[in-house]
């Protein structure tokens, strides 16, 4: 299995980033190749939800790669999680791939020479190793599992609990017991997340209203109502959060985010602006996620959301489900 794929047009995108497209337009990127030979490949988790990492495979299975190439950028073959593959004693680390960093989107590397098409010959050695030097230099290129947006982090934050819960009442540990809570508090921080080159870990990387907010990025969530202004859709959180380390003062908190968009925006980001000016309108609260960081102004918090890959609601727009209904 490799980590990194080529689509037709000669571009070369790690499987996350490919699943981060789908999981954006609902449309596949497929027939993939192997990015430096060209052999034919197949998406595994790419298009549909699953608890491994997205990845490709070989088509027919058994196929090789030829001239040299191992369908990595380096003789040292894949690198795709660091998870060692049994836990510590006391750890619940479920049989499942989480993203591993929330990372900025990026222009794709076109690995084809000027005028290569999906149709030229098959590259020759030299050709191989030319294509796998311009990956290893080029460090935008993660073979982690990596994702831009924060949905595929909370929808695995929220997979990964669920499973750490019924794990740890399985082995006779009751909610809210201590025992109960070193597991599950243990068990988030075995799984590492890299906010945006920040390591941190699947507990710290969350905050919410019980917490004193963090000075650094965090993935915050709440539940509230929306509002818009002229320039902002404000969520106004239906919580008090602590103003003081303590919790001894508290204030409100609303999130904010722009509501022009900055040019070449992708569309799914006008669609999810749509669809929260249609919520504001409905007077519907949200359960909301946002990253960012949570700053005091005039006894309120405020969190400043930069993109709307940093927003993510439930029941949010999803092209997913868009497909089991009928064409029109
Ligand atoms: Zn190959």
């Amino acid at each position: 299995m490799s980590s990194l794929g080529m689509n037709s047009r000669g571009e070369v995108r790690t499987a996350s980033e490919f699943k981060d497209m789908f999981d954006d337009t609902g449309i596949s990127a497929s027939p993939y190749k192997c990015p430096f030979c060209e052999v034919l490949y197949v998406d595994k988790c790419i298009v549909t939800e699953c608890v491994k990492a997205p990845h490709f495979g070989l088509v027919p299975k058994g196929e090789a790669h030829r001239n040299g190439c191992n369908g990595e950028a380096t003789d040292s073959g894949v690198v795709t999680t660091s998870k060692p593959s049994r836990a510590p004693k006391g750890i619940v680390a479920g049989d499942i791939d989480l993203p591993e960093a929330l990372v900025s989107r990026r222009n794709p590397t076109r690995l084809r020479q000027p005028g290569g098409d999906d149709n030229g010959p098959p590259p020759d050695v030299t050709e191989v190793r030319r294509r796998r030097r311009i990956v290893v230099g080029d460090p935008t290129i993660q073979s982690c599992f990596t994702t831009y947006n924060i949905r595929n982090i909370v929808e695995a934050y929220k997979r990964l609990r669920s499973k750490v819960h019924d794990a740890a009442v399985a082995l006779g540990q009751s909610p809210g017991t201590d025992e109960y809570k070193k597991t599950f508090r243990a068990s988030l921080e075995f799984h590492p997340l890299v906010l945006k080159k920040v390591k941190l870990n699947y507990r710290i990387a969350f905050s919410n209203s019980k917490l004193f907010p963090s000075r650094d990025n965090r993935i915050y969530s709440g539940n509230g109502t929306i509002l818009i202004d002229d320039k902002f859709i404000v969520i106004q959180d239906n919580d008090v959060w602590p103003a003081t380390f303590e919790r001894t003062k508290s204030a409100p908190l609303t999130v904010r985010i722009a509501r022009t968009l900055p040019p070449e925006s992708p569309t799914t980001h006008a669609r999810a602006l749509a669809e929260l000016e249609q919520l504001a309108l409905e007077q519907k609260p949200i359960d909301w996620w946002a990253y960012g960081t949570a700053t005091l102004h005039h006894d309120r918090f405020e969190i400043l959301v930069e993109s709307f890959d940093h927003l993510y609601w439930k029941n949010q727009y999803n092209p997913s489900a868009r497909s089991t209904q009928p064409e029109s």
